[in-house]
This record gives structure tokens, C-alpha cells and sequence, in this order.
């Protein structure tokens, strides 16, 4: 993934390698028409899932790092985000970071996820209206893709193809952009499938923050008739940007297993729970939410790949506090031992909430984990308080259901 995708014979991109030009102790396998060459780094990644312990302090967490593009001629920026993380994936005030110039298409990214029921237009909404609300302006499209499905993606091409037939956007490189793991390198792999049938051409994605360390740089020639008209010379280039990780991801505190465990592996299947007054709702050992008033009991349906735990307040506490001395495992993850638990942060207080809801099937509130899923809150009562906790105080919060 570190690799300049335009040049040498030696990229995660390769094409075949002449005889010449292949080192010897490297390639042992015959020679073949689709042999794929990666760096180290890529190979350990996805045939033997080695990943650094330390994964969460290699990436970069400062947006300005995209300011490079604040002197460039003016683009097309895909801004991809996760639809599973909203709002933790989306850049705020992105235009201050790559200059006013550009025009931003939103990528929501990871469809799939959600159940199949999800009603779209609703959801396109919500999206733009979680767009005002960050600050980032310039937008002219939006479109939900699952890129690991191939969903959306034919449409979000062809609507980049219009726009650079535009007089502003005449032959403009695009630049992918967006937080770590929130699916760009999956979307180019989307596209090279689309314009090649299943191509061995493809960039290294994986579940981890920071796959992508360097930015690659991809002729849009690459993409054949499904990025640019066979007919005209077109230069344009595709920019796949490293991820951006967000601090307040609650994900960072977890080992590869343990962040392996919470992806869902496809739709999400929610389960409602009833919780009575008095009781806690457990998200494992990462987050927690008390209700500490309510008529009879609060109905919470959880979108999220963590176990779930239910009991009083009291025994979650004390549940807690074991688990912080390293003597309980019962709240996974993480898995809890007394040298982990001796730098594991500690599950903090973060707000205090009093609700309603005169609606008795639609949610009032969502509570969200960042990086792990939410909760959404349901049933009719005139008033509710709930107390919210997470791991380390971080990356937890209502938002609009
Ligand atoms: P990047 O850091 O933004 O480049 O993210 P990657 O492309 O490496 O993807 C991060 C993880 O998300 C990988 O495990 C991908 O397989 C997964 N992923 C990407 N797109 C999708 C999608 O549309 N649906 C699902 N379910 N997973 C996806």
C-alpha cells in the first residue's frame, strides 16, 4: 500500500514483471500472466494478519495533513465515509484543510451494513443533514455505496465521468479522502473490479486503521472506459489519501483480535432489549449506559457486533471495578488481564441526559459508540435520565436516531 501505483514494476500494482527485471531470490513461484507483487508490509498483512501491537500510535490523526491540496488546481474530492461510524467519520471543516477550490462529493461508504430494510431517501437525508450541521460546504453529490459489494458504485462513477466533462471540471485529477478504514482503498478496488471484470489489480484494504500509509497515485487510464472516455487523452489522476484516524474512536484501545471481533461481518442484525429503571445496558466492557428513571422500562435496540450485557447498576459497577484490577472478564472485549488492565483507561462518566418520547416505535435518540455502533432509544415515556459512560470518557454521545 506504500507504493507509487503509476511507476515501477514493483508496486502492490504491478503488472507482470519482465524476466529481466524480476530479482531472483524474491520470486519463486513460475511465472504466470496475473502474478500480483506486494511489499512485505501488505503480504504480512493479508495472508498472515500481522499487525503491529501498536497500531493505534502509526497513524496520523491531524487533518492537515490533506493540506497539500491547498495549492492545487481545483478537483474533485471524494470525501468517503463510514455509515456504520456516523458521525466519527466525518471530517470537520474539511474545506479549511484543502482549500475552498475544490468540489466535494460525498461517499457514504459501507451500505451493506445496515439492515436491509434501511429506507434510503431517509437515510440521504440524515446524511446531508449531518453535512450542515460539520461545516463542510462545496458539496455537489452524494451517494451511498458499499464498496465491498459493488453497490452504488457504477452510479458514483458515471457521475464522475459527467463532471469532468464540465468546463470546471474538465480532466481533473479526483482525490479520495476521508478517516482511517472508512473504505478507500475498498472503493478503488470497487472501481478496478467494475473496469476490469474481476481484476488481480488491487490495493491493500484491511480492518486495521493506517493500512494505507503513504498516498497512492493511480492514472485514471487505469480505470479504463469506467473513470475516463476512451476517446480523449486524459492525464487525470486518482489520489487515494492515508486515512485520517479519529482520536475519539473507541476502537483504538482494542487489540487486532479485538477490533476483528467487533466488524460486523454483514448486515447488522439489531436486537431489541427492554431495560427497567435502576438496571445498566453494557457494551461490552467499552461503554455503558444507566438508566436511572423511567415509567417501567426503556426499550434499546443495539446496532453494533459487541456483546451486550444487562444487569443492576450496582453489579455493573462493581463489574467495572473487578474488571479495572484485572479480575473480571466477564465484559468483553477487552480481554481483561492484570498487565493489560494496569494501561487499560478506565470506564468514565461522561454526560447526564433527560428525554422523552410521545412516539411509541420510533427511537428518540440514538446513543453512539465510536467505531463500535449505537444504541437507539425507544418506547413512549414522558421522561427518561440516563447516564452515559465509555472507555477512557471518550467517543460516546447522543445524536438524532
Ligand atoms: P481505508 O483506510 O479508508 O482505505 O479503508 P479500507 O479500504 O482499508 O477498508 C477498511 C476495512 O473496511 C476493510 O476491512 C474493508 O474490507 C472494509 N470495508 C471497506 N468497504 C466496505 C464496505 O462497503 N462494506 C463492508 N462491510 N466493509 C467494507
Amino acid at each position: 500500500s506504500t507504493s507509487d501505483l503509476s511507476s515501477s514494476s514493483t508496486t502492490a500494482f504491478a503488472t507482470e514483471p519482465t524476466e529481466s527485471e524480476v530479482p531472483e531470490p524474491l520470486i519463486t513461484a513460475p511465472p504466470t500472466s496475473a502474478r500480483r507483487i506486494i511489499c512485505k508490509r501488505c503480504h504480512d498483512l493479508v495472508h498472515y494478519n500481522r499487525v503491529s501491537p501498536h497500531w493505534h500510535s502509526e497513524v496520523t490523526t491531524d487533518p492537515n495533513v490533506l493540506s497539500f491540496l491547498q495549492t492545487k488546481n481545483p478537483a474533485l474530492v471524494l470525501h468517503v465515509f463510514d455509515l456504520f461510524d456516523l458521525p466519527g467519520s466525518l471530517l470537520k471543516g474539511l474545506a479549511n484543510y484543502i482549500g475552498k477550490q475544490h468540489s466535494v462529493i460525498l461517499v457514504a461508504n459501507k451500505l451493506d451494513l445496515l439492515p436491509k430494510d434501511v429506507h434510503l431517501p431517509r437515510l440521504a437525508t440524515y446524511v446531508q443533514r449531518l453535512m450542515k450541521d460539520s461545516g463542510i460546504f462545496n458539496i455537489i453529490g452524494l451517494h451511498l455505496v458499499s464498496a465491498r459489494k459493488v453497490h452504488g458504485v457504477r452510479e458514483l462513477c458515471a457521475d464522475l465521468v459527467r463532471l469532468r466533462r464540465t468546463f470546471k471540471h474538465r480532466h481533473c485529477d479526483i482525490y479520495m479522502v476521508g478517516r482511517a478504514n472508512v473504505g478507500k482503498s475498498e472503493l478503488v478496488n470497487a472501481m478496478l473490479r467494475i473496469s476490469y471484470g474481476g481484476s488481480p489489480h488491487k490495493v491493500t484494504a484491511f480492518p486495521v486503521p493506517g493500512t494505507t500509509s503513504e498516498m497512492l497515485k493511480i492514472p485514471l487510464e487505469r480505470f479504463k472506459k469506467v473513470l475516463v472516455d476512451p476517446k480523449i487523452a486524459d492525464a487525470g489522476t486518482l489520489f487515494d489519501t492515508p486515512g485520517i484516524f479519529n482520536n475519539q474512536s473507541l476502537v483504538k484501545y482494542l487489540t487486532y483480535p479485538e477490533l476483528k471481533a467487533t466488524w460486523p461481518p454483514c448486515h447488522l442484525k439489531p436486537l431489541t432489549y427492554a431495560v427497567k429503571p435502576g438496571q445498566s445496558i453494557c457494551l461490552g466492557g467499552m461503554g455503558r449506559v444507566d438508566v436511572l428513571e423511567c415509567p417501567e422500562r426503556l426499550f434499546f435496540t443495539v446496532f453494533s457486533n459487541v456483546p451486550v450485557h444487562i444487569t443492576q447498576i450496582t453489579k455493573a459497577k462493581a463489574m467495572i471495578e473487578a474488571m479495572a484490577q484485572g479480575e473480571s472478564t466477564v465484559l468483553q472485549p477487552p480481554v481483561m488481564d492484570k498487565s493489560r488492565a494496569a494501561i487499560f483507561p478506565t470506564m468514565r462518566f461522561i454526560s447526564s441526559h433527560t428525554l422523552s418520547n410521545d412516539h411509541s416505535t420510533m427511537a428518540c435518540t440514538d446513543v453512539y459508540f465510536a467505531g463500535l455502533g449505537w444504541l437507539a432509544i425507544a418506547g413512549r415515556f414522558d421522561r427518561a435520565v440516563v447516564h452515559l459512560f465509555s472507555a477512557g470518557g471518550l467517543g460516546c454521545g447522543l445524536r438524532p436516531p
